[in-house]
């Protein structure tokens, strides 16, 4: 199945529930738009607490009753194989969905975002054929006994995914809960739902899953998403976004003690060494930060680089970063589009200020470009600090915007101790021709991901996520798969005789001879 132009535009998006598509419970609904222009673009429902029952119910019958947590993992693995296909060849149309509702350069949705979905998702088919039995070590104490793991799938999962990389976070929370047997609602964006919503269409005109395994619901976190995570009906949460509202999540479901994963943000430090090749590295840098407009939680916010070649580097970030193209996020010669939103630009504006006032030393950017195609949408200029103090809000905070602090440093220690002087702990780049000293940089930092002479580079063999307020638990990979399971040890005893028995020494009598 081919998606219609039509399909994509100016369309009304229900609430999928139990295999149908539905208006929300009186009608309301609420309006995405682009963000480059600040057009409408779609009319989407808006779910209420009962909407949201509704979704949760269909979801625990399909786990309770139906045969997906029991279905083969080949039979799972197929399935999941044939939305990645469904991806492929519906490839051009999300890649643009993406780039309108999110305002990400066509040339990302086009060549990264949407390809390396479609990627992950076979990748999660892959991994979807690990068997749910484990086999444990020989153990023979208190009895002689053969043991086992059995994998379960955790039930039915809340899965909430930010506006941003908006299709792969989509990916990321429908495969893997697939893939071991779960079932799922699951919320995206109001900012930017458009291609998660393509991503069910597509999977429901398919026929490609029972009833009520894959449920989705649309509206503002704080009314919707809340009510989801708190439903006493729900299993499992595994959710992006912010860490702020991670906290608020954590804190909702410990009564219930409820299984969370949490996949939050970061200031990921981009590590300079002295010997590095900076024609590559320079370029290497710009895209780890710049990229998706610094939209990315693991963008490389912070530059760490040698006193030695302060100078130097500075100046070539500048002028390699001044030849970004900042423009319509549907012109494939554009490198850098708008913000998500007005509001988020206030955000950015507010730590640029804040940078100039704590003493950091602006050397490109801070402003809006200026031009009658800028003035709809929030755009910001890619724009660089010096002389940043790393105790400072601007190197601190999170800013999720086109902002990099770049700081000087004299010994590797130094550098090191600077990179992991941080509340989060999500990602780090290592730039160097050195490898053996680059891994042990690498293995000297406290964060989830650190690439080599690389950044922003998604292995879904490869579990993600942060150290310290960066989350809880990991996504991808086989931890990622087994963030969806609840494992249960099997003992099946093997002592034949009463008297050999566990409970003939510790506990019970010898039995009375009649
Ligand atoms: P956000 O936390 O505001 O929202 C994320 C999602 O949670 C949205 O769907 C939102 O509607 C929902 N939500 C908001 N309040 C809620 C509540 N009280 N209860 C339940 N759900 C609620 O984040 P955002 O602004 O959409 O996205 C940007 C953030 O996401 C950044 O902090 C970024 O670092 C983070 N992020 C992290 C990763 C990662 O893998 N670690 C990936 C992408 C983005």
């Amino acid at each position: 199945m081919v998606l219609e132009a039509t399909d994509v535009d100016l369309t009304y998006h229900g609430l999928f529930i139990n295999g149908a598509w539905c208006e929300a419970e009186k009608g309301r609904t609420f309006t995405v738009s682009e963000p480059a222009t600040g057009l409408p673009l779609a009319r989407v429902a808006h779910a209420s607490r009962a909407d949201v029952d509704r979704a949760v119910a269909a979801a625990r019958h399909a786990f309770d009753h139906g045969p997906w947590p029991h279905t083969p993992p080949d039979e799972r693995a197929r399935i999941l194989h044939e939305i990645a296909t469904l991806i492929e060849a519906n490839a051009h149309e999300l890649a643009e969905l993406e780039s309108r509702d999110g305002g990400v350069p066509l040339r990302a949705t086009t060549f990264n975002d949407i390809p390396l979905g479609m990627h992950m998702m076979h990748a999660f088919a892959e991994l979807a054929r690990r068997p749910p039995y484990e086999p444990m070590p020989w153990n023979d104490f208190p009895t002689l006994s053969w043991n086992f793991v059995w994998r379960n799938p955790c039930g039915v999962c809340a899965q909430i995914i930010p506006w941003n990389y908006a299709f792969c976070m989509t990916v990321w929370k429908l495969g893997p809960a697939l893939a071991t047997g779960n079932t799922i609602v699951f919320k995206p964006s109001s900012l930017a739902p458009l291609t998660s919503l393509a991503l069910v269409k597509l999977i429901d005109e398919a026929g490609l899953l029972p009833k009520g395994v894959l449920n989705l619901v649309t509206g503002p976190g704080a009314e919707v998403g809340e009510y989801l995570v708190g439903h006493p009906q729900v299993d499992k949460i595994g959710f992006t976004g912010s860490t702020e509202v991670g906290r608020k999540i954590m804190a909702i479901a410990a009564p219930h003690i409820k299984k969370v994963t949490l996949e939050l943000g970061g200031k990921s430090p981009s590590i300079l060494l002295p010997d590095a090749d900076l024609d590559k590295a320079i370029d290497g840098i710009i895209f780890g930060m710049f990229y998706h407009a610094g939209q990315l939680c693991e963008a490389g916010t912070r530059c760490l680089v040698p006193s030695s070649i302060y100078a130097e580097v500075v100046e070539r970030l500048v002028a390699r970063t001044r030849q970004l193209r900042i423009g319509d996020p549907l012109d494939l010669a554009t490198d850098i589009g708008p913000l998500i939103s007005h509001k988020q630009r206030e955000t950015v504006e507010r730590y640029i200020a804040l940078g100039r006032e704590e003493g950091a030393k602006l050397v490109l950017g801070g402003g809006r470009p200026l031009g009658a195609e800028y003035e709809a949408g929030p755009f910001v200029e890619p724009t660089i600090f010096t002389n940043v103090n790393n105790r400072s809000r601007l190197a601190q905070e999170e800013i999720f915007g086109p902002v990099l602090a770049v700081m000087p440093y004299d010994e590797l220690g130094e550098a090191i101790k600077i990179a992991n002087d941080t509340m989060y702990g999500l990602a780090a780049s290592v730039w160097s021709q050195d490898i053996q000293l680059a891994l042990e940089v690498a293995r000297s930092i406290r964060a989830g991901t650190v690439s080599i002479n690389e950044h922003h580079v998604l292995n879904p063999y490869a579990p993600f996520g942060g150290f310290k307020a960066s989350g809880v638990g990991r996504e991808m990979g086989v931890a990622g798969m087994l963030e969806y399971t609840e494992p249960t040890h099997i003992h099946v005893d093997f002592q034949q005789k009463r008297e050999d028995k566990l409970w003939w020494d510790a506990l019970l009598p010898p039995v009375e001879e009649a």
